[in-house]
């Protein structure tokens, strides 16, 4: 990988700064030569590797299970639940084939394991003992997207989709695990630094198969919203066609109630969006896969004590938990911060001559913030510098986020408002004004009951016809 071949675009034009950032930050390559497939740099899927190692703490935490069910999901199980196919039928990969035998039960490529893993529910659950049932995978999904793939954001194999199943003894402990999976989320992306908006889908943009559909929206640089996360109340819909019943204390078998929730690597994409610049990714220092480089400052005198000291705090800092590389490649020290820079690597540190015989050492964190510490003590102070630099990309996300979001009273100013962002404005609910808002806006109703501490409810006259209306939020979406 040659970093230094022409230069990364400006972030103002978002697409072009994203695919580029992708390759020359070293996270996706997209010359595997299948469409909608791409491949993992080892530093990006480092950058996986922390990023989910969140999400599997957050859950392991709350009582869910880790499990991992078969990719394979057979055509008479995939098929038993009209909702679910008509919502997935156009874009299911079938295999037919096992070598020149054609099988007698074609199977299907999971785009999602409700058919997978509930015909085993049905034999898992008994009684009222079984239950609750919280279990998890991190695996891959097959989808045939018709419409213009993207690496992280829209895929035909999703390399890393977290799916969490629930079963519960009835319909308000499902809705209060529906609350827990959301709060989960929320916790989640706030270690991200990715200020989210909580809302509930309008019916027509359910789940197929789902009572109601939560989902998570992060705001993208161009204006456009990122789906990165939803929770399904899925009632009994499947449990009545999979069998999954319950023998209650009367002796009577009744069917459980179902959750299920899920976030993608959209999540990866989210956070490179949201907070890297023009010289490339910003990494907040939790999921960084590096956190911290060194970099000795080589000059004829003393250059061996300058590598022996870089070493030792290479040593210091990993001793205390941190993810440190040096670099001590023969090249000129500002082609070792583009290089770093670009890769979102949160803190610098410089040592040199001069720095050796100060017992100290140079910081810059990846915003420029320049910093002189200690020699002495640096591994006890760099958390501190490190949870300083997250603090401040999640309230620079969080102002950036505030300033484009506006409440708006007629689709006229809702059409502008969603140029930039999203737009809130009063809707009554009914499928024809939403139609019309659609139209002439260009964008999406992401929902109402909206959750977010930048957001103030209210009540209104909608913007179409006039009747009461509450709070819903529309933006141009991914
Ligand atoms: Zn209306």
């Amino acid at each position: 990988m040659e970093d230094e071949t022409g230069s990364l675009p400006p972030k103002s034009d978002f697409s072009a700064w994203y695919n580029d950032v992708l390759w020359r930050a070293e996270i996706m390559d997209v010359r595997y030569p299948v469409k909608g497939l791409y491949v993992w740099f080892p530093f990006g899927f480092g950058l996986r590797r922390h990023t989910y190692a969140i999400l599997r703490t957050l859950l392991d935490r709350s009582g869910h299970e880790e499990t991992l069910f078969p990719l394979l999901i057979p055509k008479n199980e995939f098929m038993k639940e009209a909702e679910h196919i008509k919502g997935f039928e156009e874009e299911v990969y079938w295999v037919t084939h096992g070598g020149l035998t054609e099988l007698d039960v074609p199977l299907a490529l999971r785009p999602t394991s409700e058919t997978a893993m509930y015909p085993m529910f049905a034999l898992w659950v008994r009684s009222h003992a079984d239950l609750p049932i919280k279990v998890y995978q991190i695996v891959n999904t097959f989808r045939y997207e018709t419409k213009h793939t993207r690496p992280l954001i829209r895929l035909r194999e999703i390399t890393s989709f977290k799916e969490a199943h629930t079963a519960h003894a009835t319909w308000e402990e499902a809705a209060a695990q529906v609350e827990t999976a959301l709060s989960l989320y929320t916790q989640f992306y706030d270690e991200l630094c990715v200020p989210v908006i909580i809302s509930r889908r309008p019916d027509w943009d359910r789940f197929p198969g789902a009572d109601y559909t939560m989902a998570v929206d992060a705001l993208m640089p161009d204006g456009r919203t990122l789906q990165v996360g939803t929770a399904h109340h899925l009632g009994t819909h499947f449990s009545k066609t999979f069998e999954i019943t319950y023998e209650d204390a009367a002796g009577e078998q009744q069917f459980v109630f179902q959750t299920c929730y899920g976030i993608s690597e959209r999540c990866i994409a989210a956070a490179i969006g949201v907070h890297g610049d023009d010289r490339g990714l910003v990494l907040p220092p939790k999921v960084a896969p590096v956190q911290v480089v060194v970099i000795p400052i080589i000059m004829k005198k003393q250059a061996d004590e300058v590598r022996a000291a870089a070493e030792a705090i290479r040593a210091e800092l990993e001793a205390a938990g941190l993810r440190v590389k040096v670099d001590d490649r023969d090249l000129r020290p500002g082609a070792k911060y583009y290089h770093w820079e670009m890769r979102g690597v949160p803190l610098r540190i410089e040592v040199g001559p001069r720095d050796l015989a100060a017992g100290t050492v140079v910081a810059a964190t990846r915003d420029g913030e320049k910093l002189t510490l200690e020699r002495p003590g640096l591994a006890a102070a760099i958390p501190g510098v490190l949870t300083a630099f997250a603090g401040k990309l999640r309230e620079r996300a969080e102002a950036s986020l505030t300033s484009r979001i506006v409440p708006v009273g007629s689709v006229e100013a809702a059409v502008e408002a969603t140029k930039t962002g999203i737009a809130v404005v009063h809707w009554c609910g009914d499928e024809a004004c939403a139609e019309a808002i659609e139209k002439e806006t260009t964008a999406s109703i992401l929902g109402t009951g909206v959750r977010s501490a930048h957001i103030e409810k209210s009540e209104g006259p909608c913007i179409v016809c006039g009747r009461p209306g509450t709070s819903t939020v529309i933006a141009r979406t991914y």
